[in-house]
């Protein structure tokens, strides 16, 4: 069933990375297709089953955290069972397993360096991002011999800034500490742009900005994914990325 599930792969060097949608799962109702969080109201065995395909689409066992819009990142044990932590950001240079960041929104970003082997995944919302997650993925990298310049990144399906409306003194707040975040909708009210905020965040790390793909489909306007923004109770889809 593997080869059925439509994923949109992305290209890593040294590395599979993935971006699934609603489309190939056995959830139904609101998660309708494709849905791999738990806590959201789905059927337990359905979601089980999900994230069984998208294992074998990616060929090892997946290792999720428990995410909670913090800059926490997490380096997995080099060797042995993976115990899920709480943390928002995953890194490692094992083979064994891929990592999965879940979103319905909030930004999907895969990280690999071929040099050192190493890859990453993480969850970078508005507070994760302000917060600082994605500049600590590239330092936690790093510690493995990951060089800044020598790391490829893709942003996956995520709000896009003409679409995340926000009230105009949230929208001043974060510019003031991101400059790259402020936005204005396509109807004119105050908005953020996060992939531009994880582009400047990513580039003042030393992250080429040719070796960052931000322009993945919106979750607000593209069905295929689920969004939080058009539907509170939904399903989640996710960024996977594994070391080859
Ligand atoms: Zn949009």
């Amino acid at each position: 069933m593997s080869s059925a599930l439509p994923v949109r792969a992305s290209r890593h060097r040294g590395a599979r990375a993935l971006f699934t949608g609603r489309t190939g799962g056995v959830s139904t109702g609101d998660f309708t297709g494709l849905n791999l969080a738990r806590h959201v109201g789905d059927d337990a065995e359905c979601v089980e089953h999900n994230r069984q395909l998208v294992a074998e689409a990616v060929g090892a066992p997946l290792v999720f955290v428990d995410q909670v819009h913090s800059a926490d990142v997490h380096v997995l044990p080099e060797t042995g069972p993976v115990p899920v932590v709480t943390a928002d950001a995953l890194v490692t240079t094992r083979r064994d397993v891929a990592l999965a960041i879940m979103v319905a929104d909030c930004l999907p970003v895969l990280l690999s360096d071929p040099v050192s082997g190493t890859v990453a995944a993480a969850h970078a919302g508005r507070a994760g991002l302000l917060g600082g997650v994605l500049e600590r993925t590239v330092v936690e990298m790093a510690r493995f011999g990951a060089r800044p310049e020598d790391v490829t990144v893709t942003v996956g399906p995520s709000i896009c800034g003409q679409c995340y409306e926000v009230p105009e003194q949230m929208r001043d707040q974060a510019a003031e500490l991101l400059p790259a975040v402020h936005a204005v909708t396509r109807w004119g009210t105050p908005a953020l742009d996060l992939r531009a905020g994880a582009v400047a965040v990513l580039t003042e790390a030393g992250v080429p900005a040719a070796a960052i793909d931000a322009g993945a489909a919106c979750t607000l306007e593209d069905e295929e994914y689920f969004s939080y923004r058009r539907a509170a109770r939904t399903g989640r889809f996710a960024g996977v990325i594994r070391r080859e």
